[in-house]
């Protein structure tokens, strides 16, 4: 079950070229639940790791990564109007969503593409083109490894916030997220069509009437368009999260640069592009060893080749440094740095 010294390459999408000392696949609960108990033992440290799309490794692992490979999506309850649809937390995360679209199952379309498996995705309540998984989360079961048990979480539980979680703060590394179910719509669907580039995408797939099938189209044709497929260049999507600030900050950064990018959200503050401070930077397409800052789209670090996480650590700390000093804005990353 167990093997030492294992390769985690092919295990992040960054492509970084790290050891785990020991590495071991779940398939099953019972299989996963033995893991836990034969770690606690042991008394290693451990890592879960979904697809490696969200993860800079800087530095060998040195103690027991588990690859979460729990797999099956399941009808748990539905009525008239919504399905709840249990998807466990192995299954590849776009899989999923074009499962629900062909299904005719709505709310998740919006975030097809995104990398990665369903038991990460409340890690950081993943988000994209105006959606987050907040919107159609019900619940989640999650092994608890101290006494590897079950334990369900309902949708205030994970006290879910842009890009943020309980199990990114106060049950950080306490939790196994085992499966996780939505609540979808079968008819009525909420097309979320204003965000981004969709409404044009949707014109230019002369798609007059948007439907799950072809939202989720125009969804995967403006990420390809944009973001790189780390089968071909190494990253982990965007690097940092969208900073907010207090409108009456945004509004003084307005008069000093006119075209700063924010979105008003509740609460009297303003999100800020990450991209486009970095941008001012001038870090848009720029190198630094074997790490870069991809050319369209500078949110988004890149392994050029064989670069190490320390490289790309580098990069993203003068990119944070110069945002500072320029904006007065300390941009925080989204990707676990290991
Ligand atoms: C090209 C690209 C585009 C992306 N676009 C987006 C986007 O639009 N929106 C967005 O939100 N994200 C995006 N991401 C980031 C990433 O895809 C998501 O965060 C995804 O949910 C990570 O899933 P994963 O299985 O790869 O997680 P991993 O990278 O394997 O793990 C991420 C974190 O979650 C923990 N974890 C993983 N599985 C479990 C589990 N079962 N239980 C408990 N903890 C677990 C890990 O320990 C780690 O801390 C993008 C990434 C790439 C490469």
């Amino acid at each position: 079950m167990y093997t030492q010294n294992f390769n985690l390459k092919n295990y992040n999408t960054f492509g970084i070229n790290v050891f785990a000392a020991q590495f071991a696949q779940a398939n099953n609960l019972n299989t996963l639940q033995q893991i836990v108990a034969d770690n606690k033992n042991q008394n290693n440290k451990l890592l879960i790791l979904g697809g490696g799309s969200n993860i800079l490794f800087t530095q060998n692992y040195n103690g027991l990564v588990i690859k979460n490979n729990l797999l099956g999506i399941n009808i748990v309850q539905q009525d008239a109007d919504f399905v709840y649809l249990q998807a466990h937390a192995g299954e590849p995360w776009h899989n999923f969503v074009m499962y629900c679209v062909s299904h005719a199952y709505g709310g998740l379309e919006n975030l097809a593409l995104i990398p990665g498996s369903v038991g990460a995705a409340p890690m950081q309540n993943i988000g994209a083109y105006g959606t987050e998984i907040k919107d159609t989360f019900y619940q989640l079961t999650a092994l608890e490894i101290s006494t590897n048990t079950l334990h369900t979480f309902s949708n205030t539980d994970c006290q879910f916030g842009y890009r943020q979680s309980i199990f990114k703060q106060q049950l950080k590394n306490k939790f196994i997220v085992t499966s996780v179910t939505f609540k979808l719509t079968k008819h009525n669907h909420n097309y979320n069509t204003s965000y981004g580039a969709i409404y044009t995408e949707l014109q230019q797939l002369k798609s007059t009437t948007p439907n799950l099938q072809n939202i989720a189209q125009a969804v995967i044709n403006i990420r390809n368009s944009k973001l790189p497929n780390p089968a071909q260049i190494g990253n982990a999507g965007s690097f940092f999260k969208n900073p907010t600030v207090p409108n009456s900050i945004y509004q003084q950064l307005q008069t000093q640069f006119s075209g700063i990018v924010g979105y008003a959200q509740n609460n009297n503050q303003t999100k800020i592009a990450a991209g486009w401070l970095i941008e001012q930077c001038g870090f848009k397409g720029a190198q630094k060893g074997n790490a870069g800052c991809h050319a369209k789209q500078a949110l988004v670090l890149v392994n050029l080749g064989g670069a190490t996480g320390a490289e790309i650590v580098q990069l993203s700390n003068n990119i944070i440094h110069a945002v500072q000093q320029k904006f007065g804005i300390t941009l925080e990353p989204e990707v676990n740095i290991i």
